[in-house]
């Protein structure tokens, strides 16, 4: 894989999509029916966009799953997962059983789960959840994931995901009312976010289903703490967070980690570069990168970036610096001049 942030020549890939300087989603282990009640309007109002992880072998059934604090309730059917994808929400794979994952059991918990759950809504299944706790992030789990073609594996370690980390064990934050004895704690709107601003970091929340109480205080939030969570990451996070769903959030990472820049011409008229991306994963559903380009500051006035035959609005981002968004695919050439003036 190349290197992705260190500037070669005058392009750049950005850490982030858009050139955010930090990453926020948030996920919905089991995916409850309930969320459509709770969680999907306040989504709706702040417009950012979440992820349900579904006990796959339970699909629209009542929950019985050991003792779990949610038996009885109801997880969502295939039609109520495909009205959330078509709200820009994600859906993982959370198992199919919710059982401790032995060598055994891979075929049908990673496998089978799988098939099941995109038969049912349509759309390739690329991320795995870990159920009950890290102890389903084990080798043999993380083994049969990538060989049944996943892209990531989310534990429950409560830490960031940096631009540079792998992605089969991407860390998420509790977003609970309280944690476990002995660290009794108060529920922090903060968390974790003034930390992914500082190392430009991805930072997921985890709960389950956020009802007027907390269903279990170490396993959810309220419904109300919710809302003060969002209301809290965007007036922190302004213009420098993307809220987005974490398969594009991982199609992006896998993009920048594979691309690789060659300089085709440095010249005092043009740049071009070509972008090569020849080990990414065929099952990446995005493929955008941002890229920064360092140029003369008279190109600055009007800059004309073409990305393939296409050309595309550059935005200026300090003197010297513009930065586009764009499709890019294996082979993509990149050129930036100035604009011909008018005559
Ligand atoms: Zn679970």
């Amino acid at each position: 894989m190349s290197q992705d942030m260190s500037p070669r020549a005058g392009l750049t890939v950005c850490p982030w999509k858009y050139g955010k300087r930090w990453v926020y989603s948030i996920t919905y282990d089991e995916a409850l029916a309930d969320l459509n009640r709770f969680a999907l309007p306040l989504h709706e109002e702040f417009a950012i966009p979440g992820h349900v992880e579904l006990l796959v072998g339970q699909m629209g059934q009542i929950r019985q799953a050991g003792n779990s604090s949610y038996n009885g309730m109801r997880h969502m059917n295939a039609q109520e997962l495909r009205d959330l994808l078509a709200l820009g929400w994600g859906v993982g794979n959370h198992s199919w059983t919710h059982q401790v994952i032995t060598p055994e059991m891979v075929e049908e918990e990673i496998g089978h789960a799988k098939r099941v759950l995109e038969e049912a809504i349509g759309e390739p299944i690329i991320l795995f959840c870990s159920p009950g706790d890290n102890t389903n992030m084990a080798q043999h789990v993380l083994e049969a994931c990538r060989a049944h073609g996943y892209l990531g594996a989310m534990s429950l370690t409560d830490a960031l995901n940096r631009p540079t980390d792998e992605l089969f064990w991407i860390n998420r934050t509790a977003l609970h009312e309280q944690y476990y004895a002995p660290f009794f704690s108060e529920y922090d709107p903060y968390r974790n976010l003034r930390q992914a601003h500082q190392v430009q970091g991805w930072l997921i929340d985890y709960c389950h289903c956020p009802l007027e109480t907390a269903v279990h205080p170490n396993k959810d939030c309220t419904q109300a703490q919710l809302r003060q969570r969002f209301e809290t990451v965007l007036s922190e996070g302004g213009d420098a967070v993307w809220c987005a769903v974490p398969e594009e959030v991982l199609s992006y990472h896998l993009m920048r980690r594979h691309a690789q820049i060659e300089i085709l011409d440095e010249s005092t008229d043009e740049h071009r570069y070509r972008i090569d991306l020849p080990h990414l994963p065929e099952q990446v559903p995005y493929r955008a990168l941002t890229l920064e380009l360092h140029v003369p500051a008279a190109w600055c006035r009007d800059p004309l970036v073409e990305i393939g035959a296409q050309s595309v609005p550059a935005e200026l981002v300090r003197p010297g610096v513009v930065r586009v968004t764009s499709q890019v695919t294996d082979g993509t050439c990149v050129r930036v001049a100035a604009t011909p003036r008018r005559v």
